[in-house]
């Protein structure tokens, strides 16, 4: 059975279950309050009956003074003597006693009386004279008008329970129907995804509210969101890596294909293999450093590392490396510690001062900083060289990704690896790196990192 179903179906047993127990208790009620009054009616009459009955000398009863009693029209009432001879009977051809039991008892006792056409509340009350039992009196109440009532109270509290569990069921089934449109459009995507394996596909959020239902669509479409983001970088990272792959690949073969030709080892042929071989163990290096960091697989040393004892060591090699094509210098170094590992550490500032010595023309600087900022860390790399486009900024962390300026391959081009490698080792070290360039004029990149106690 559907949710929908089952909620309307409990809701509507619910709703019936509190009305029948309702209707019953009303109809108890009405019906004890009604022969509370009849009895009442009844013994009043009885009372009534005995004063004006007459005893005669020798204890025996004279009703003939009843004759001019006048009573309710559904009033019946009977005089038996004591040796149960009726004396007197109202209407005269009521033979038989009101209530037999009654009449045997001799004690005053109410009864619900039932023959083939009457039914009957009936009160028999023993006649005591001074001279003892002189009879008893029957005194009857015509039921019929209390049964119509009680049949009209149950045909109406039976149709009223029958109508409002009806209309009730109804509008749950509305209601219902409407508050879990969104779960049925949510299967329905899922299944044509499933079906499709078209992840663009999101739940029409238009005329959703924000209740738990909606919570669970907007987060069901956010899912669905990261995992197509997740599909796309998937796709395209595998896309990359087999065409990274297979350039220098193709060199090799080419080069092997030449000297096979030409019968004859050239050397420069095989300082070409030599070279992309050397690429490709770069490369594949750094894609096994980022899956390892992905799958969190990588070791990472937690310890206090001096960051300006680092930065001296990097910018020593890397001057070296510039020579006099570009000025390195040291803008500010304070003595500061961070938690971390030391390998990475120098691993992120190789990537970022080795990118700005080559992305900066000869003739240009590249000005390094370390210092305390807001109880952290920050050290920045700036450079005077050609800067990055607004629209290469939001992706140049992303792995692969290379500017316009650095897709044209040469044996010392990157693979766009190295600022994917940098951010992961600071966001796993627990801080953060930003980037600010301006198109020619030239980048600065911060890294944040959280102070170690020492430095605190
Ligand atoms: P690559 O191996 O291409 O240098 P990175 O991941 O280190 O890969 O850098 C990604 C891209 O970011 C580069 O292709 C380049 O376009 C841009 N880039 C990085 N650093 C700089 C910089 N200092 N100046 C200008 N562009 C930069």
């Amino acid at each position: 059975m559907s949710l929908r179903a089952r909620l309307t179906f409990l809701f509507t047993s619910l709703i019936g279950g509190v009305l029948l127990i309702f209707g019953a208790l009303v109809y108890s009620l009405v019906s004890f309050l009604l022969l509370n009054q009849i009895d009442t009616l009844i013994t009043n009459s009885a009372n009534r009956i005995i004063d004006q009955m007459r005893i005669t000398g020798s204890n025996e009863l004279n009703p003939r003074s009843l004759i001019f009693l006048e009573f309710n029209e559904n009033i019946y009432f009977q005089i038996w003597g004591n040796n149960h001879e009726l004396e007197f009977t109202r209407p005269l051809d009521l033979k038989t006693s009101l209530d037999e039991t009654g009449l045997q008892m001799g004690a005053v006792i109410f009864q619900t009386t039932r023959t083939d056409n009457l039914h009957l509340r009936v009160l028999s009350v023993p006649i005591e004279s001074t001279r003892g039992p002189a009879g008893i009196v029957q005194v009857g109440f015509d039921l019929a008008f209390i049964d119509t009532t009680q049949r009209m109270m149950l045909y109406v509290l039976v149709f009223l329970t029958i109508v409002t569990m009806f209309i009730s069921s109804l509008i749950i089934w509305i209601v219902s129907g409407r508050v879990l449109s969104p779960l049925v459009s949510a299967t329905n995507i899922a299944t044509q995804i499933a079906e499709t394996q078209d992840l663009s596909r999101r739940i029409p959020i238009e005329n959703i509210k924000n209740d738990e239902v909606g919570q669970l669509i907007f987060t069901f479409n956010d899912t669905l969101e990261r995992l197509e983001k997740l599909f796309y970088t998937q796709r395209r990272f595998i896309a990359d890596v087999s065409h990274e792959l297979r350039t220098p690949l193709t060199v090799i073969k080419g080069e092997i294909g030449l000297m096979r030709q030409m019968k004859n080892f050239d050397s420069e042929s095989l300082t070409s293999i030599d070279g992309e071989v050397d690429r490709l163990t770069r490369m594949v290096s750094n894609l096994l450093f980022l899956a390892q960091a992905d799958t969190g697989e990588m070791p990472f040393d937690h310890v206090i590392v001096s960051l300006d004892e680092i930065l001296l060591e990097v910018f020593h090699q890397m001057k070296t490396l510039a020579g006099d094509r570009i000025s390195v210098s040291i803008t500010n170094i304070d003595q500061i510690s961070v938690w971390g590992d030391r390998d990475k550490l120098k691993q992120v500032l190789l990537n970022l001062i080795s990118n700005a010595i080559h992305y900066t023309p000869p003739g240009g600087a590249v000005m390094l900083s370390l210092s305390e900022v807001d109880h952290q860390a920050c050290l920045s790399v700036s450079d005077t060289g050609l800067g990055i486009p607004k629209e290469d900024l939001p992706h140049i962390f992303d792995r692969f990704y290379r500017g316009e300026k650095s897709r044209k391959r040469s044996q010392d081009s990157g693979f766009g690896l190295g600022l994917s490698i940098a951010y992961s080792i600071i966001e796993k070290l627990g801080g953060t790196i930003e980037v600010t360039s301006t198109e020619g004029n030239g980048s600065t990149f911060t890294v944040w990192l959280p102070l170690s106690k020492s430095n605190i």
